[in-house]
């Protein structure tokens, strides 16, 4: 009898004591590792939805860029780290859904290694060149990707990036190898693209607004079936005539595996009110961003999208035949 009144006790004071931290969470700045360089579009979306988040917890979200192969060493960073809540990371399609078939020893699962928080913005993908690129519209670029292949360089962020996928997927539909150009981001890929240095980009357009409303950059189509209400004059991959290339890409928040749920649940609050508030919304929503309503809040649907997405990009990268190391 004592021992099982001890055991109780015990169990309650666990209880108690997990209720009493997360009620106190968080107690320090909470650091969210973007695993990509600054200025790219997942540390764009981390900053805006961030800096509302932090006013609701009443701490700084301090974001810490750890960049390399792809955005899967900031995520293994973020896996590992102390299970509190105060170390988060933003992980997208790349890390959390193209990853696990393009590295074979990757050091964490995305399905398994994580509490997750919910999901930031979707990200439509659209494709880019530099501003002199030849071809004046997407039929003309198909043309002209076909017969030049072998002299375009394409930019993206890494083995398993979103822009690299994504050009996966336009390359091996276009059946053709372009000569890949890796950065830490598309931030600094875009300053190249810009520049001239690099021909073309698969990119997420919250990246890519501002300089090609600004002509620094040529955009042929979006690859989501309407066209987007932040580049009303860019047309759709169907409109265009590549109506096979459609592919849309999203950035989301991930705890490490074990963080107390309270504390999840306060960090999917957090974040849950920062895509309410009017402001953060229209920062998103200029960029081209989307924006997740409802039932597409919130960890547990994370959770199971994170899964159907790991799903969906294994046969794709397995039938263009990329492994990453
Ligand atoms: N999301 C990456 C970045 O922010 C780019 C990518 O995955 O292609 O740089």
């Amino acid at each position: 009898m004592l021992k099982k009144t001890f055991v109780g006790a015990v169990a309650a004071l666990a209880l108690w004591a997990g209720g009493a931290f997360a009620q106190a969470f968080p107690t320090k700045p909470v650091t969210v590792i973007v695993p990509f360089a600054a200025g790219g579009p997942t540390d764009v979306i981390a900053r805006i939805v961030g800096e509302h988040m932090s006013k609701t917890l009443g701490q700084q979200l301090v974001i810490e860029n750890v960049v390399g192969a792809g955005g899967t060493t900031g995520i293994t960073r973020g896996a590992q780290a102390t299970a509190d809540g105060h170390t988060i990371m933003m992980g997208h399609m790349g890390t959390h859904g193209a990853a696990p078939a393009m590295y074979p020893n990757l050091k964490y699962d995305p399905t398994k290694d994580f509490a997750p928080i919910g999901l930031a913005a979707g990200t439509p993908i659209l494709i880019v060149a530099k501003k002199d690129f030849q071809p004046k519209d997407l039929k003309e670029f198909v043309a002209y990707v076909k017969a030049n292949a072998t002299k375009i360089n394409e930019a993206h962020a890494g083995i398993a990036s979103v822009s690299h996928t994504t050009c996966l997927m336009l390359q091996h539909q276009l059946g053709v190898k372009l000569t890949e150009v890796a950065y830490r981001g598309t931030g600094p890929a875009l300053n190249d693209l810009v520049g001239g240095q690099v021909d073309i980009m698969c990119d997420q357009i919250v990246n890519l607004v501002e300089q090609i409303k600004g002509g620094q950059i040529k955009a042929y189509a979006v690859a989501t079936p309407e066209r987007s209400p932040a580049l009303p004059d860019v047309p759709t991959t169907k409109e265009a005539g590549l109506p096979d290339y459609q592919v849309s890409a999203w950035n989301a928040l991930f705890a490490p595996k074990g963080t107390p749920a309270p504390v999840v649940a306060k960090l999917s609050d957090a974040l849950s009110k920062a895509l309410d508030d009017p402001a953060t919304r229209k920062r998103l929503l200029d960029l081209g961003g989307v924006i997740p309503e409802g039932q597409q809040r919130g960890g547990t649907y994370l959770g199971t999208f994170v899964a159907q997405e790991v799903a969906r990009w294994t046969p794709i990268i397995k039938a263009a035949g990329v492994v990453g190391q």
